[in-house]
């Protein structure tokens, strides 16, 4: 196992994120290859939110390890770089190195997906939703940047729990907090007083909501509720979230299945959308063959046009 972060060595920066950075690292004894994300100066007390986060962070990736839809944490530290800065108190996460990155890298350099690729997509994180889901979990904040992709094994899978909760330990006053990006989230968490009276499954409908916004993106390759050259203001965000039609329009050349498939993800009213068991049966993820081909097709072909 790995004991201390001084077995592994930094060769380049994969990613940074409020208050985090995530390295491609190797261990040297074995030359595996690990993705290492380190909370930084997790020790300061000042910062209480901060920390709580952190910790809810680690509680749940050690809870959610035995499903090939989450991306493996093999184990997680709470000490400084020993050489470095000589920061003391970051929290650090030993985790599988995904190959190709995030589905906003890949996004970023080849715009638009095939229907089959975001099948296979669409059933990867349906699959990963569904354990989470299961244990309770929601994760929060789904979208491009969490979701990363394994070329050599065609996987998809979920990552980053920096704003998951377990829904039947929440306190109280973690409610109102909205960790997850705003451009993704569902109506009713627009509504903080809905919001706390329906959280419970409200929570996990609100997951379904952002696949729904993320499937959708790799179709038309921008973020699908704000149109080209319109301002991505605020006001413009939520009519598109709280009132506008937002399939139909951007998905006028997609095959059925597809647009019924984000119809029943970006169904406003929580209560009536569609929730996993239903949509892991749906004729879009459902009815292809090999589903692992769907994301292998990424790999291997990149772009529709
Ligand atoms: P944050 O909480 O800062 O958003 P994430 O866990 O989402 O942190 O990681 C930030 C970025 O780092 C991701 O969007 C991705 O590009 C990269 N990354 C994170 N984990 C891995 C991993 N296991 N393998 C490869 N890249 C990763
Ligand atoms: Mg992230």
């Amino acid at each position: 196992g790995i004991n201390s972060l001084s077995d592994l060595k930094k060769l380049e920066i994969l990613g940074h994120g409020h208050g985090g950075t995530v390295y491609k690292v190797c261990h040297e004894q074995t030359g595996m290859i690990y993705a290492l994300k380190v909370l930084h100066e997790f020790g300061n007390l000042e910062d209480v939110e901060y920390q709580r986060q952190a910790m809810s962070e680690a509680d749940i990736f050690t809870r959610v390890d035995t499903s090939e839809y989450i991306v493996r944490c093999f184990c997680v530290l709470d000490c400084g770089f020993a050489e470095g800065k000589g920061r003391r108190g970051d929290l650090c996460f030993v985790m599988e190195y995904m190959d190709m990155g995030s589905l906003h890298d890949i996004l970023r350099k080849n715009k638009k997906l095939s229907e089959n690729v975001i099948s296979g997509i669409a059933r990867n994180v349906l699959k990963g939703l569904q354990y989470l889901h299961g244990m309770q979990i929601v994760h929060g904040d789904i979208k491009p940047s969490n979701l990363l992709v394994n070329g050599t094994k065609g996987e998809v899978k979920l990552a980053d729990f920096g704003a998951s909760r377990v829904v039947i330990n929440r306190n109280q006053d973690g409610t109102n907090s909205c960790m997850g990006t705003c451009a993704y989230m569902s109506p009713e968490r627009m509504d903080p007083e809905k919001w706390n009276k329906d959280l419970c499954s409200g929570g996990f409908a609100g997951d379904i909501w952002s696949l729904g916004l993320v499937v959708m993106e790799c179709y038309v390759g921008r973020f699908p509720l704000i149109q080209p050259g319109q301002k991505p203001d605020w006001v413009t965000l939520m009519c598109a979230i709280c009132y506008e039609e937002n399939v139909k329009p951007v998905l006028r050349m997609a095959s059925v299945e597809f647009q019924s498939f984000c119809q029943r993800c970006l169904e406003r009213d929580w209560k009536m959308r569609g929730t996993v068991e239903e949509l892991l049966s749906h004729p879009f993820v459902n009815n292809r063959s090999d589903q692992s081909n769907g994301v292998m097709e990424l790999v291997t072909q990149d772009s529709r046009d």
